[in-house]
């Protein structure tokens, strides 16, 4: 078994990053700019934030972080996204979620300027990215990709299993695995909380490679896979005593894969590196440059 490092990928695409970044700055433009919405306190949320100003300093950006009291309205936030839409300086924008409960996360998504959609979220984006055009890839998804990538794990022809449906992890990495991207053309079977037990079963015991993104502590057992499989774990549970696990029985599972994410040091890293691959290419798009 081998370890898909995200630490040691997200520092290697970031420290590319930040190299050209210095060549820009060098030819007179200034840094890219990346502005996060943090609404309320939430702690999941603190420490994703501030992995991602963390990640802006490495890479050479300039950041702002914005934070708005539990309180605010949808119309107070919609107003300071339209604010932020309109301000030259700002490349790319998050607002992170969970919101709260009083208002629509997708009125929120609908609201960013898709040129500035960093996330990945908004329908132009995804509907692009589906489309197999240029576009903002979902952060999550895109960062496994690159993963994959890094470690030269090969993807197209192979059978994937997906498990979770969600907008943000299960669906886009569904789509894009199975398009003709540089990392997709696998076949690829999508699993959900309706898929039958036996039929989930039939799909991971069968699949080259599994990407799991369901949110549950130990989902992923070691008789549900193949000798071999490649294992993308996307969970990020706490459990009671604080340790902090994915999806996947790693002690288990791991010996019968050839390569596993770890969680922490997975995916988590390479979605703030893909964050950062999207808002230098805001930028790029925004001074023409190549
Ligand atoms: P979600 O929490 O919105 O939804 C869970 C998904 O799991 C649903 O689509 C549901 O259909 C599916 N599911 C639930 N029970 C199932 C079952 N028994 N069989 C098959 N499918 C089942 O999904 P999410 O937002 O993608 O989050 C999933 C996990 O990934 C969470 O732990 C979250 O914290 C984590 N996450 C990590 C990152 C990262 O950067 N590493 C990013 C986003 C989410």
């Amino acid at each position: 078994m081998k370890l898909l490092d995200g630490k040691i990928c997200a520092e290697s695409l970031v420290a590319d990053i930040s190299k050209r970044v210095a060549g820009y700055v060098e030819s007179g433009l200034r840094k890219p700019h990346m502005t996060v919405i943090l609404v309320g306190e939430h702690a999941p949320s603190e420490t994703y934030v501030k992995s991602k100003i963390k990640s802006c300093e490495n890479a050479g950006f300039d950041s702002a972080l914005l934070r708005f009291p539990e309180s605010i309205t949808e119309s107070e936030l919609l107003a300071a996204i339209a604010e932020i839409n309109a301000d030259p300086v700002t490349d790319g924008l998050i607002v992170q979620l969970p919101v709260p409960k009083h208002i629509k996360p997708q009125n929120i998504i609908n609201a960013i300027d898709p040129e500035k959609d960093i996330d990945g979220f908004h329908p132009t984006n995804f509907g692009r990215m589906t489309l197999g055009q240029k576009a903002f890839r979902p952060a999550t998804a895109y960062g496994i990709c690159k993963l994959l990538q890094y470690y030269e794990i090969p993807v197209k022809g192979k059978h994937c299993v997906v498990i979770g449906r969600s907008n943000i992890v299960g669906k886009p990495i569904s789509i894009m695995l199975s398009n003709d991207f540089d990392i997709g053309n696998a076949t690829v079977t999508l699993a959900h909380i309706e898929t039958p037990r036996a039929l989930l079963l039939d799909e991971t015991r069968r699949a080259d490679i599994i990407v799991v993104a369901v949110g549950i502590p130990g989902f992923v057992t070691e008789d549900m896979v193949k000798d071999g499989v490649v294992m993308i774990d996307v969970g990020i549970n706490r459990l009671e005593n604080g340790k902090l696990v994915g999806d996947v029985d790693f002690e288990n599972v791991s010996r019968k894969c050839s390569w596993i994410t770890p969680v922490p040091g997975g995916v988590g890293k390479m979605t703030v590196a893909a964050l950062m691959i999207n808002t230098l290419m805001a930028y790029q798009n925004n001074f023409d440059l190549a």
